[in-house]
């Protein structure tokens, strides 16, 4: 078979997708940028907005291309505006973080380099390193520990998870996998989704995991020894348990030292989820002992886009011991090989400690946040939100009909707006206040269910202050406009 090739001439002066007016391109590149500064100084001003219909049909692709001016103007007026509104100091929903100006700086030069992070020998991989090295540092495990940036603590839960499997069933389990044991995992009810959606994944399944009862100090660790002996009696092969530092719905933390404690004894492998929670470690205390023990722990599952403020996306996986974690998962084909110099060095190379083998440069946003504010600035903010759940806590209980369902022990305040009404009224209230305060832009809680004492269901507002913008008088406002809104019987 043959192919038509052309002649050399057919092949030269090869249109390239670079722009075609770099002088037009870089003018309308410097609108742009003071379009995203005006938009950063005035977060205050732009809470979350629906997307209207015709800004959605705007989006539609089509077969040909536009001009750079026109892509410029349409990122600012089209798509800009239509955020989750997270960088608004009243966004307290779910856990999202408020992102960071380094985060422009760094996004600018990241897509700049386009850096692939698999592995090789470059700048972002050093980068990606150190901000690893950091985080362990700041965790207290020791230097023979490694760490991979990932999407999520979903995706670091998943990775955790599998090492410890591959430790306690050895290199064999990458070869036959792991239907021969019934293997269980141990957490608490307040664990998040992920650790099941892993076990799922893992082929492990959901009734691998179990969940033993927890309350505002965490997880009940003598019932979690008996499941174990039980289960061990039954012929499951138990391999880890999952301390949870900071939980989604009420913010509580399970007690490391005595999880790390107890796994020891069992010889189960303690893995942390610390989502957000483990950046209480910066904090000061009383919040900063919530993660006392995560020092033990054989591996840590955290974010950097939650409550260390970096941009979207940007998860950690720590590993106590490099070599369980390179076992796991490092597999290079001959095309893979690195050398010793070149492009091709720079071992280990982080396609080893993972699933991932092209990465994006999570690295370079993480490293200019910290570089930026330090553990010390970081530290101050996460402490601040603390005083400020704290704060609405309180606000929340001198109120007339306010209840709050839990104690506040973190940055999380999880509430009933009339306690008064019955479970079902209030679930009713609750979710329609959520609703009407995020429309009218005026704050952003999102509702979570919870117990009355006679073991009802209520839905709640719930607010997770992860929120570096947020001041004492947005906590005022947030609970007032609770007030009013219920007030006003909308
Ligand atoms: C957010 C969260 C997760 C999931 O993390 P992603 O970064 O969203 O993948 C897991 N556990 C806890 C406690 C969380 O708050």
């Amino acid at each position: 078979m043959s192919f038509d090739t052309g002649t050399p001439d057919d092949t030269a002066n090869q249109p390239t997708l670079d722009p075609k007016d770099w002088a037009a391109f870089r003018a309308s590149a410097h609108h742009l940028l003071d379009a995203c500064l005006d938009r950063l100084t005035s977060a205050g001003e732009h809470p979350w907005q629906p997307v209207p219909q015709d800004v959605r049909d705007s989006y539609r692709l089509s077969e040909d291309g536009a001009d750079a001016t026109d892509l410029a103007s349409t990122l600012r007026d089209q798509i800009m505006p239509y955020a989750t509104g997270n960088t608004h100091p009243r966004f307290f929903g779910w856990v999202h973080g408020t992102g960071v100006v380094e985060g422009l700086m760094s996004e600018m030069v990241a897509a700049t380099m386009n850096a692939n992070c698999g592995g090789r020998d470059h700048g972002s991989v050093y980068v990606e390193r150190e901000v690893i090295d950091w985080a362990r540092r700041q965790m207290g495990l020791p230097s023979s520990a490694s760490g991979v940036l990932v999407t999520g603590t979903s995706q670091a839960t998943v990775i955790a998870l599998s090492t410890a499997r591959h430790k306690v069933l050895g290199a064999d389990v990458r070869r036959v996998g792991n239907s021969d044991h019934k293997l269980t995992v141990y957490a608490s009810t307040q664990v998040h989704a992920s650790t099941q959606n892993a076990l799922e994944i893992m082929g492990i399944g959901a009734e691998g995991l179990r969940l033993l009862p927890s309350g505002a100090d965490g997880l009940d660790v003598s019932a979690m020894r008996a499941q174990i002996a039980e289960d061990r009696a039954n012929g499951c092969v138990p391999f880890a348990i999952v301390g949870t530092s900071g939980s989604v719905d009420f913010g509580t933390f399970d007690d490391l030292t005595a999880l790390a404690d107890l796994a020891r004894d069992e010889d189960l492998w303690l893995h942390v989820d610390g989502a957000f929670g483990a950046w209480t470690r910066l904090a000061e205390d009383p919040w900063r002992a919530l993660t006392d023990g995560i020092d033990r722990a054989d591996s840590i599952a955290c974010d950097f886009h939650k409550w260390m403020f970096v941009p979207y996306d940007c998860g950690l996986v720590l590993i106590r011991d490099e070599a369980d974690h390179r076992a796991t998962f490092a597999n290079r084909p001959a095309y893979l090989s690195s050398m010793e110099n070149g492009l091709a060095g720079g071992d280990p190379w982080f396609c080893d400690y993972g699933t991932d083998l092209s990465r994006g440069n999570r690295a370079l946003k993480a490293w200019c946040t910290i570089r930026a504010h330090g553990a010390k600035g970081l530290g101050t903010a996460i402490t601040a939100n603390c005083r400020q759940a704290a704060l609405m806590g309180q606000l929340v209980e001198t109120e007339d009909k306010m209840a709050l369902v839990a104690p506040v022990v973190s940055n999380l305040c999880v509430f009933t707006a009339d306690a008064t009404l019955s479970a079902t009224e209030q679930s009713a209230l609750n979710t329609r206040i959520a609703q009407d305060l995020q429309m009218r832009g005026l704050a952003v809680f999102s509702t979570t269910t919870a117990q009355t004492p006679d073991g009802e269901d209520v839905t709640c507002l719930r607010a997770a202050i992860t929120n570096h913008r947020t001041q004492a008088e947005d906590i005022e406002i947030a609970v007032q406009s609770v007030a009013d809104c219920r007030d006003a019987k909308l």
